[in-house]
């Protein structure tokens, strides 16, 4: 079976670009029916930062991605945060000094800065230089007795190649003797990356590791430790970095920022998975608009490609425009409610338009709430739009826009198609968006309009307060007679 894991470091927010390689993972579990598992590898304590494990689990949810094995839901192959299995690392560190695959380094930071200055001076490669690696038993049992505790570092071998295939790259191969001798414990008891991420893969049962390509000069370390320890490889598969559009490395400037800034800035987590999950992947045929099950089920590993992937946001801005439109009537009322929930009272005072989305969506008819989401759905293209386009259905005395009343006022037809309106909505208390046409095309009859848009545009100016909307029948029927008549008395006021 399958299992994959995403194991995030908590040392920061997750950002668009680095979520990849959890949605790759989730997608190659649910293609093929397997497992996904998240790791918290939080083994690095002084990078540790407030927070983050929350924004981890919160941008997975965000994006659709559910765990099988992980934090809070636990599993068979608990605990999954590192910080908790020390003692395992600890021992397996002591079978890797025992079967001669690892020793223990007693030099201390001084003494290796001191060689780094010494290899820049003489232009030599830095890394360590294995002097600890010489010791005997008997020095280090002296060693042991009187000096600092050491770390245990990973014997590389000094000779030959690691080979290995990678999924996305192909045969990889590096010289064993450029790579250094890692520090797999270190001298408090705490195992590095490479230690807690090889034990754990192993014994989670882990068959594939995907990964960004950052990590891809880790893997013979870590073929190694496999080796070391005679234990089986899973297919190691390195997606390809992110750059942007302007093949520069991927940066802020290009969108990369907390992938939950997109949840804030109106964005369908849906739209955010599927942009991110085509940055480097595709699915080999020009699909472009997929749900989160659309890409699961064209998942392969395969379609991953080993050149750069593209981070375009404006394409990303497109995309979501796509997915609202796609949305039913309740799922559009629910993404906006859920979007709306999270205003900030910072925002509601700078946006009264919000405040008024709000106000709805807690105390309002909720069908008429939706319906005007949906009048708007086909124009909108982030969640934060739909408190200024829907603002007019919440307010019943909206502002009318000046410029567009300095044209329609002086016209004499504008005041007599108002009472006409009003009259015809008299004794009715719903009206068809039919109903609603033939009323205007009835009053633009009687008035013997020549155009029906010199009807369509004063009646809309009194009914929103705006020139332009959704259809004018559409939201008619939508406000409702009783609604239209308050609309329209004000507006007579304002024209008469
Ligand atoms: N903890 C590593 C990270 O923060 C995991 C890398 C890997 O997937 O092996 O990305």
């Amino acid at each position: 079976m399958v299992r994959v894991r995403y194991a995030p470091s908590p040392t920061g927010s997750p950002h668009v670009g680095n979520i990849r390689t959890a949605l790759f993972n989730y997608l190659m579990a649910q293609h093929s029916g397997g497992k996904f598992v998240v790791r918290i590898e939080d083994t690095d304590r002084a990078r540790e930062v407030p927070g983050a494990l929350e924004d981890i689990l919160e941008s997975l949810r965000w994006l659709g991605i559910e765990w099988d094995e992980g934090p809070e839901i636990g599993g068979p192959f608990a605990p999954y945060f590192q910080s908790q299995r020390l003692n395992l690392y600890q021992s397996f560190a002591q079978e890797l000094i025992d079967s001669g695959n690892a020793y223990k380094c007693f030099c201390t930071p001084e003494i290796l800065d001191g060689m780094r200055d010494y290899q820049r001076i003489n232009k030599l490669p830095t890394g360590y230089d294995r002097r600890c690696r010489k010791l005997s038993k008997e020095e280090v049992t002296a060693k042991e007795a009187d000096e600092m505790p050491p770390v245990v570092r990973l014997a590389m071998p000094l000779e030959g190649k690691t080979l290995f295939e990678d999924a996305v790259r192909g045969k990889v191969e590096y010289e064993n003797a450029l790579i250094d001798d890692q520090v797999l414990l270190k001298s408090d008891g705490w195992p590095t990356y490479h230690l807690a991420n090889v034990v754990d893969d192993h014994l989670q049962e882990i068959t594939h590791v995907i990964r960004g390509e950052e990590w891809i000069s880790s893997t013979p370390k870590h073929i190694h430790l496999y080796n070391s320890f005679g234990w089986e490889l899973p297919v190691f598969a390195h997606a390809p970095v992110i750059k942007g559009p302007d093949g520069t490395k991927l940066s802020k400037r290009h969108g990369d920022t907390r992938c939950l800034d997109y949840r804030e800035k109106g964005f369908l987590g849906a739209a955010v998975a599927n942009f991110i999950a085509l940055i480097g992947w595709s699915p080999k045929n020009d699909q472009e608009i997929m749900s989160i099950q659309d890409l699961a089920d064209a998942f392969a590993i395969s379609g991953i490609q080993p050149s750069p992937g593209v981070f375009d946001i404006q394409k990303l801005h497109w995309m979501n425009g796509v997915h609202i439109r796609s949305l039913s009537p309740s799922q559009l009322y629910e993404s906006v409610k859920a979007f709306e929930s999270r205003t900030t009272d910072e925002e509601y005072l700078a946006n009264p338009a919000r405040a008024k989305l709000n106000m709805a969506l807690e105390a309002g008819d909720p069908d008429y709430v939706r319906g005007s989401l949906v009048l708007e759905q086909e124009r909108v293209k982030l969640l934060t739009d739909f408190a200024d386009a829907t603002e007019f259905f919440f307010d019943d005395n909206p502002p009318i826009d000046p410029d567009a009343a300095a044209k329609w006022r002086p016209q004499r037809h504008v005041e007599q198609l108002l009472h006409l309106v009003h009259r015809d909505l008299d004794g009715h208390s719903s009206l068809t968006v039919e109903e609603c046409e033939k009323l205007v095309d009835d009053a633009v009859a009687e008035l013997h309009l020549e155009k029906r848009s010199d009807a369509i545009h004063p009646l809309r100016l009194a009914l929103t307060g705006r020139t332009k909307g959704p259809g004018l029948f559409e939201l008619m029927a939508l406000l409702g007679p009783e609604r239209m008549r308050r609309r329209i008395e004000s507006a007579e006021r304002y024209f008469g």
